[in-house]
């Protein structure tokens, strides 16, 4: 397994960032030719390969147009297609879901997946529309990176320490050397992605050589619900990475405040251009409105939000060989769907964090995770099943009469399902509930009268509320 590492480029000259820039214009070009020609069911869907399209610009002569030399062009053809590839997939994960949500009949839902397996979706009408749906066709406007092959580049270390990257230009042999802001040599195909003045080198290096790959998993099965105070609380009720909500909490407050400012002051630069004095127009967007502070920010904050999810999952993982959660890809908001509140994006974006965490983390250090259905979990009593009512971070059940801690509550109840016999991972929302009704329906009736019975009044006395476990 591969972890991405970045390196950037430290007091790198204008004309290497020119001259980088330009032929990641051009690469952008190749990039969205092939958007443009493959990115459809007739192109990769069909199970093209990028070496086929390779001998085909080589024949046709497509390549010379760009103007950059092959082995740039070539391996942006396979970046492009790798991409395309990956959109494809995505959209056969969500006809999957679509699958199991619609189709009732098990040899039909089977045969269905068999045959998007193989990419023979085509003849089904189902299928079709399915993936019609939910694969639109892409386009690429990708164009500030260069992809480096291995062998194509070499690091130097100068006298003074510093780590020199060469890395191919726009002719043959000639060579664009960046000075690297790290002592630690990048390896293996390259991305380089030019933003703002600045290149930043990515990387993948094997998981295995990491030192947290080391060190073994727990021996357990816990179930964990994901918050927003807290990154994670288990089914053992400890909580994980309980710095999170405060981080959120200070970079929605941050950003408020400075979107307002900023708000402030572009209406000022507005109105004097309308006045016509476009010099002080001009001084307040170029001195006061700029992205670089903005942008650097932002990337620290999410630097320590993602160290702060990991943290966590290390955590749970060093008690436990199989984590049971929730799937927290699944129907993730877009961007867009979340509109401008600050606090639900931030929350959205960290669930993407969450699940990426629990899978990296999981798979580097052995343990198994176990994706459940989390409907109802956090509205349900653990202990008797019934449903009940949440408010804040409690959740009382009117009737065991106890008052639980609601995240502990809820990550009790995922680690349930991973052994729920009638609840699997796509049940409708609604039969969830009705399966949840039906059992406390028959439990019910098994008993005696609810409230006055003697039976009911020992149970009590025996059971006082000592389960009451909300703290604060
Ligand atoms: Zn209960």
């Amino acid at each position: 397994m591969k972890v991405t590492r970045i390196a950037y480029s430290t007091g790198l000259n204008a004309g290497k960032y020119a001259a980088l820039r330009e032929q990641a214009r051009r690469l952008g070009r190749v990039r969205s030719e092939v958007w443009q020609r493959y990115g459809s069911v007739t192109g990769v869907g069909s199970g093209l390969r990028d070496r086929q399209v390779r001998d085909r610009w080589l024949a046709d002569g497509t390549h010379v147009r760009f103007g950059v030399l092959a082995n740039a062009w070539k391996e942006t053809v396979r970046d492009a297609m790798a991409d395309i590839a990956a959109n494809l997939a995505s959209a056969k994960l969500e006809v999957r879901r679509a699958i199991g949500r619609r189709i009732n009949d098990p040899a039909e839902r089977k045969r269905m997946l068999a045959a998007l397996a193989v990419d023979r979706w085509a003849a089904d009408p189902f299928l079709a529309r399915q993936m019609r749906k939910h694969w639109r066709r892409g386009r690429s406007r990708t164009d500030h990176q260069i992809v480096v092959r291995a062998d194509k580049y070499n690091t130097v270390t100068d006298g003074r320490g510093r780590l020199w990257l060469a890395v191919p230009g726009l002719e043959r042999r000639q060579m664009v050397r960046i000075p690297l802001s790290t002592a630690v040599a990048p390896t293996g195909t390259l991305r380089l992605i030019l933003r703002r003045g600045r290149v930043e080198v990515h990387y993948q290096i094997d998981a295995s050589h990491m030192r947290s790959s080391q060190r073994p998993c727990g021996g357990r099965m816990v179930g964990v619900d994901k918050g927003y105070t807290e990154a994670l609380t288990d089914s053992d009720g400890t909580h994980h990475g309980t710095g999170l909500g405060k981080l959120l909490t200070a970079e929605s407050d941050r950003l408020k405040e400075r979107n307002r400012r900023r708000a402030k002051l572009r209406s000022i630069a507005n109105t004097a251009a309308a006045r016509g004095d476009h010099a002080k127009a001009h001084r307040i967007t170029a001195n006061n409105l700029g992205i670089v502070k903005r942008d650097r920010q932002a990337a620290r904050h999410r630097a320590q939000v993602r160290t702060e999810i990991f943290t966590a999952v290390h955590r749970v993982i060093d008690k436990a060989a199989t984590v049971v959660a929730e799937d927290l890809t699944k129907r993730f908001a877009g961007r867009k769907t979340l509109g401008k509140n600050i606090n639900r994006r931030l929350a959205g974006w960290t669930k993407g964090v969450s699940a990426e965490a629990l899978r990296n983390v999981s798979e580097r250090r052995g343990s198994a995770l176990v994706h459940v259905n989390a409907a109802y979990t956090s509205q349900t009593c653990h202990r008797c099943g019934r449903l009940g009512r949440r408010g804040g971070d409690r959740f009382h059940c009117t009737c065991c009469g106890v008052v639980w801690q609601a995240d502990v509550n809820a990550a009790i109840n995922i680690l349930q399902r991973a052994g729920d016999p009638d609840i699997a991972l796509h049940t409708p929302h609604h039969v969830v509930r009705q399966i949840l009704q039906d059992r406390t329906d028959r439990r019910r009736t098994r008993l005696p009268v609810q409230d006055s019975s003697p039976a009911t009044a020992e149970r009590r006395a025996n059971h006082p509320n000592r389960s009451t476990t909300s703290k604060k």
